[in-house]
Order: C-alpha cells, then sequence, then structure tokens
C-alpha cells in the first residue's frame, strides 16, 4: 500500500512539474515518423500536421502512405513526403534517415514506431522469426538513430521511441515481440545516460504504452482479454508532446507506470483462460 501511494505521489509530481506542451513550437519543425501508415503513427502524423510540421513518413505499404500524406496536407502540415521501405531490410532504415535529411535539409524529431508483424501464440521454437523481429523492431531503430544523430544534434533534436509495457513486464504469447521491446528500453535507457554524460543536446524519450485502440492490436487481443483499450489518437498525442517537452518518459496510460512498479509481486500465470486460436 505504501509504494502504490508513494508511486501514485511520484507521478502527481512529475506530471504537475512537468514543462508544458505549447503546439506552436511544433510549427515548422522537421520531423521523421516510421510504422506511420496505420495506427499510432498514422496518427501521429496527423497531429504533427495540425501543429504545422514538416513531416516525413514510412512504413512498406507506398499506396496507404501516399493517402496518409494527402491528409496530412490537408490538415496543414508544412510539407508531407512520404518513403515505402521495410525495416527488416539492413540498408533500408538509413536510406529513409538519408532521404529526410536531403528532403528536410535536417531533422529535428525523429520518431521511431514502426513495429513487424508476429504472431500473438505460444513460443514454439521459431527463432528466425525472432532475429527477423529484432531486425525489424529494434537493430532497425538504432541504426536510424545512429544516422540522424549528427543532425539531432545541431538542431537541439530529440528521438522518440515508442515502446511498450511489455518491454517491462513478461506476459504470455509475445516472446518476440517483448524481446524487441526490452531491447530497445535496454539500449535507448543507456543513450539516454551516455548522451547527458557527453552534455548532448538531443533529448530521447521512452514511451511505455498499455493497450491501444489500434486495429492490429486488437485484432490480437480482443477475444482473449478484458483489460479496456485506450484511444489510438491520444496516444499518439502523448508520445509527441512527452517528444516536445524533451521528457525521458511517458506512461500511457498512467498506470503503467505503476504496473511496471508492481509487477515482480506476481507468479508468473496465463492472464486469461483463454489461448490465443493462430
Ligand atoms: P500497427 O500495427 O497499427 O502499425 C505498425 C506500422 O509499422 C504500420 O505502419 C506498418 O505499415 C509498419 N510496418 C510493419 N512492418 C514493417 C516493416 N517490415 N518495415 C517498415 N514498416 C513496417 O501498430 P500500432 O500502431 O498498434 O503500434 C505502434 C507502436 O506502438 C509500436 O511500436 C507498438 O509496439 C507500440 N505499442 C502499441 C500498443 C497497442 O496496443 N497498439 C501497445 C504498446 C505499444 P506497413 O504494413 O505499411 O509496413
Amino acid at each position: 500500500v505504501k509504494l502504490i501511494l508513494a508511486s501514485v505521489c511520484a507521478f502527481l509530481a512529475v506530471r504537475w512539474t512537468a514543462p508544458r506542451f505549447n503546439e506552436e513550437s511544433l510549427r515548422g519543425v522537421r520531423v521523421l515518423v516510421t510504422g506511420a501508415s496505420t495506427g499510432i503513427g498514422e496518427q501521429m502524423a496527423y497531429h504533427y500536421a495540425r501543429f504545422g510540421a514538416q513531416i516525413i513518413i514510412t512504413a512498406r505499404r507506398e499506396k496507404v502512405l501516399q493517402q496518409v500524406a494527402e491528409e496530412c496536407l490537408t490538415l496543414g502540415a508544412q510539407k508531407a513526403l512520404y518513403i515505402a521501405a521495410d525495416m527488416s531490410s539492413e540498408s533500408e532504415p538509413n536510406k529513409v534517415v538519408e532521404f529526410a535529411l536531403e528532403e528536410l535539409g535536417g531533422l529535428d524529431y525523429l520518431v521511431l514506431n514502426h513495429i513487424g508483424p508476429s504472431p500473438f501464440s505460444m513460443w514454439e521454437g521459431d527463432v528466425d522469426h525472432t532475429k527477423w523481429l529484432m531486425q525489424v523492431n529494434f537493430f532497425s531503430y538504432i541504426q536510424m538513430a545512429w544516422k540522424a544523430m549528427a543532425s539531432l544534434e545541431q538542431n537541439k533534436g530529440s528521438l522518440v521511441i515508442v515502446s511498450s509495457l511489455l518491454g517491462k513486464m513478461s506476459s504470455p504469447f509475445v516472446a518476440p515481440y517483448t524481446s524487441t521491446k526490452y531491447a530497445l528500453n535496454g539500449f535507448f535507457g543507456v543513450l539516454q545516460h551516455e548522451l547527458a554524460m557527453k552534455k548532448s543536446n538531443v533529448s530521447v524519450s521512452l514511451c511505455t504504452l498499455g493497450l491501444i485502440d489500434t486495429e492490429s492490436a486488437m485484432a490480437k487481443v480482443k477475444d482473449i482479454t478484458t483489460i479496456p483499450p485506450y484511444p489510438t489518437k491520444d496516444a499518439a498525442l502523448r508520445i509527441i508532446q512527452t517528444g516536445a517537452t524533451r521528457q525521458l518518459e511517458l506512461f500511457y496510460p498512467w498506470f503503467t507506470q505503476i504496473v511496471t512498479l508492481s509487477k515482480d509481486w506476481f507468479e508468473p500465470k496465463t492472464f486469461s483462460k483463454k489461448t490465443p486460436t493462430e
């Protein structure tokens, strides 16, 4: 009880002392958002567009990206370009950043959000899939972060990493996905320390999300869990605000922070009597 009270107080203190978000600060900023053809990434692109940013979006499906970019222009983006790329390739992550640097003349925000599809099922020994997913969900992130670092440094820029509660606690049916999110939290957590030691201009925001009602997430868990999902549009806005105010961490919804603090109190067990059919 004491720990829960302490965490609620700490949460409220952080909330009250957090820098205020000024949407004007995003007018004209140069942003690259990955995984922006659907879900949270698509909604982030629309928010940045409403704030008048210059946006580059990427994912694999060119036709869908084209439609999202057109909508961004309608909503008020100063610029909205797209580049189709597959992050499972070792060369395409770098090409995407090169494209953004060339087209926008630099970057103020690099928002890494994409994830590759992964089965929601018990792990049955598929090591190759786990390696593939590591490239998509983790190695491509560190490649892109490094490629963009000099420009972010020059522009007092921000790296925004979209992670998950499943990168901080273990739960059944998502072993490969969870591994990639733990890797992100570990790597970029270290980077936060090292950039601070170097007195770098670059901020790194690590975003821990609970269940969000994107189509892909809902398709996987809707018959399995009774956990209420949170709205995609709101999650997207909170991620953008966290990056814009250069905060180290976001927990959305707020109670995910308490879950991360109390997770070790419970024995491993399945969270549902049902198992996925996949
Ligand atoms: P979606 O599945 O809706 O979107 C994934 C995006 O990644 C799409 O734009 C997809 O586009 C792109 N993508 C998939 N494979 C590749 C690939 N090989 N190369 C490049 N791009 C690819 O995901 P969400 O919006 O639900 O999730 C967004 C982020 O939020 C993720 O980092 C996720 O881990 C995190 N999160 C989400 C939660 C949720 O409940 N929704 C909970 C916790 C965290 P395309 O198919 O065109 O390539």
